[in-house]
């Protein structure tokens, strides 16, 4: 029996098929390469873009004939889109030949629903769960290991999905961070470690002993190994001086941080609940290229938020200007439902975010350019 995986969105996505992997294969199903030869087809999906559900929907649409052809197909969907109830309700409507839909937290007893199959459809969303540390990864990333430190996120930026489909900050305990890396190094074939969380500068906040994070990528760089270690992604309210000092001391950490800006206007910032200024970020910035020298700068921009002038867009641009990244991606604003923003009034209209994201890249471009010689 094969099986085969569609996963949409982020890395922490990424690594979450790995688990589903693990629990496919312990099922006694085998990798299949093509969704044809599968038995079982997982989606595993994302509600942070429109565009990522509207393609989950078209290609769970596409199924419908093979499920005519293979009766006994499995289809299940799982991830932060299926964890919105209404969502996952009008999916199992819609598409009468999906098998499961779970949600995020009822991800570690998928096994349990495929073998319940046989006695009905399944769609079960809890509305939380811990950390399940019971399942081992099929790691997929060649050199690269993913760990999880934390799940959910206790921000609540007005335009983002997250804390709704993943809850509240839950920080895994140090030992069995440390212990994991220990026993993915001992298979001797990972030569790179990056810690995932949706906000990993909040690590260990929660914990019932509370550890820092930076505290963390101490211990973690004590480790005896040859291997290098990065984190995704960070909130640059919480990116304390300690972090930034760890990544400047300690050999094994990449010089290199993620820090999403999102706009370079305070009032924008204010409306999306960011909780730092243009000025703060800027700080934070120089200490960076301060402590760090040569340190890979990147960050995450959404141009187009509801009622975000020319001027105002004009502000994000001169922010890029100003700190020179090495990298930046830039997204159109795309109302959530659910979130605070999509009830926002003064929405911008598609061709004006599209004018501003091509002007942000080409500004970007500009940047490479320069820092290449070539202009
Ligand atoms: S920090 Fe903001 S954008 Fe990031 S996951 Fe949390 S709510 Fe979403």
């Amino acid at each position: 029996m094969k099986y085969f995986i569609v996963t949409y969105g982020c890395q922490m996505n990424v690594h979450e098929s790995e688990k589903i992997a693990t629990i496919l294969e312990n099922l006694g199903y085998e990798c299949g390469q093509t969704r044809e030869e599968a038995d079982i087809i997982v989606f595993n999906t994302c509600a942070i873009r429109e565009g990522a559900e509207d393609r989950v929907l078209g290609n769970v649409g596409n199924l419908k004939k093979m499920k005519k052809k293979n009766k006994n197909l499995i289809i299940a969907v799982c991830g932060c889109m299926t964890q919105k109830e209404a969502t996952a309700q009008k999916l199992m409507q819609t598409f009468p030949f999906i098998d499961i839909v779970i949600g995020t937290f009822n991800l570690p007893k998928l096994g349990d629903y495929i073998q319940a199959v046989k006695t009905g459809r399944q769609l079960e969303i809890w509305e939380e769960g811990d950390i399940d540390e019971t399942l081992p990864y099929k790691r997929t990333s060649g050199e690269n290991a993913w760990v999880n430190i934390m799940q959910g996120c206790n921000n609540f930026c007005t335009y983002c999905i997250v804390p709704y489909v993943r809850g509240r900050e839950k920080s895994r305990k140090l030992e069995n961070i440390i212990n994991e890396v220990k026993e993915i190094l001992k298979e001797g074939k990972y030569k790179k470690i990056t810690l995932l969380g949706q906000n990993v500068n909040s690590y260990g906040k929660d914990l019932e002993n509370p550890v820092s994070f930076a505290n963390l990528l101490h211990e973690i760089c004590k480790i005896d190994g040859d291997f290098t270690l990065s984190f995704m992604t960070s909130h640059p309210k919480d990116l304390t001086d300690d972090v930034i000092d760890a990544v400047a001391s300690e050999e094994k950490i990449e010089k290199s941080i993620h820090l999403p800006a999102q706009s370079g206007n305070n009032r924008i910032l204010a409306l999306m609940n960011r909780k730092y200024t243009r000025e703060k970020y800027l700080e934070i910035i120089n200490k960076i290229k301060n402590k760090i020298p040569n340190c890979r700068i990147t960050s995450d921009f959404i141009v187009g938020f509801p009622t975000e002038t020319e001027e105002e867009f004009a502000d994000t641009c001169t922010l890029v200007k100003e700190v020179e990244y090495d990298s930046i991606f830039a997204f159109m604003y795309s109302p959530r439902e659910g979130t605070v923003a999509s009830k926002m009034e003064g929405q911008i209209e598609e061709q004006v975010k599209n004018r501003r994201v091509n002007t942000l890249l080409q500004i970007e471009k500009e940047l490479q350019m320069k820092k290449e010689g070539i202009c």
